[in-house]
């Protein structure tokens, strides 16, 4: 699947996005696919160019009405500039952007592989295949998905045990970090990490 952040972008309309604004297959902005500060970069870039063209109405009640209404948005949204836009920060209950879906995402795989059986049955085998397989399909950032779809048909998963699935997910997920710029993650931690905690007993 072909995905275009603003950087990559020839056309006009989509350099004037902020660094960083991944394009969805639709080729609008992708809300699940950027972080929330690029978003709202570009919510208030949007805001803006709402708010300029408002003092030139193209005609008709409902459109004046739409102009004057993303005007009072403009005016609410603090610029990075405004000491109120600074100290602006996002209230916890938002839905997630890219980076806390990844988390949250990560957790949850990593913490099934922890404690996936040592010797899986087949049935057991065969739902983390499903699993696993399906995220390309299903996972909601699609370049994100676009990229894990590519990576897993040159590194198939395997789920025939704990400690190779763990592994095997470890190694995925340097890939992204590595992808992203990311230091790699030391996969003889990955117990340490998702299971046991440190042999200090900070965790405990
Ligand atoms: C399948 C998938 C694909 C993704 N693709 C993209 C993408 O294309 N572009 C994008 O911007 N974001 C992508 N993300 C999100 C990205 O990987 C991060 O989750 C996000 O940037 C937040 O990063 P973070 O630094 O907070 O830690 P995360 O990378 O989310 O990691 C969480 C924690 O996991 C531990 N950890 C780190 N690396 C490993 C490892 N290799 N093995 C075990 N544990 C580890 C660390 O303790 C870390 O704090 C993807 C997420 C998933 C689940």
């Amino acid at each position: 699947m072909a995905v275009e952040t603003s950087k990559d972008s020839k056309d006009s309309k989509k350099e004037a996005m902020p660094p960083g604004m991944v394009m969805g297959p639709d080729g609008k902005p992708c809300k699940i696919c950027t972080s929330s500060a690029t978003f709202r970069k570009w919510t208030q870039l949007a805001a803006k160019q709402e708010k300029q063209s408002s003092s030139y109405p193209a005609g008709g009640a409902g459109a004046t009405a739409a102009a004057v209404g993303a005007a009072a948005v403009a005016a609410t949204i603090p610029t990075p500039t405004d000491n109120e836009g600074a100290a602006w920060k996002r209230p916890d209950d938002c839905p997630p952007d890219v980076e806390q879906l990844g988390r949250a995402t990560w957790t949850f795989l990593h913490t099934t592989a922890a404690y996936y059986p040592e010797r899986p049955t087949p049935v057991q085998r065969s739902n983390m295949l499903s699993l696993l397989r399906s995220l390309p399909i299903l996972y909601p950032c699609s370049w994100c998905a676009s990229h894990l779809e590519e990576n897993i048909k040159d590194h198939p998963p395997d789920v025939s045990g704990r400690l190779a699935l763990s592994r095997w997910l470890c190694e995925r997920h340097n890939d992204v970090n590595e992808r992203l710029g990311k230091p790699r993650f030391d996969c003889a931690k990955t117990d340490e990490r998702w299971k046991d905690g440190p042999a200090d007993g900070s965790c405990d």
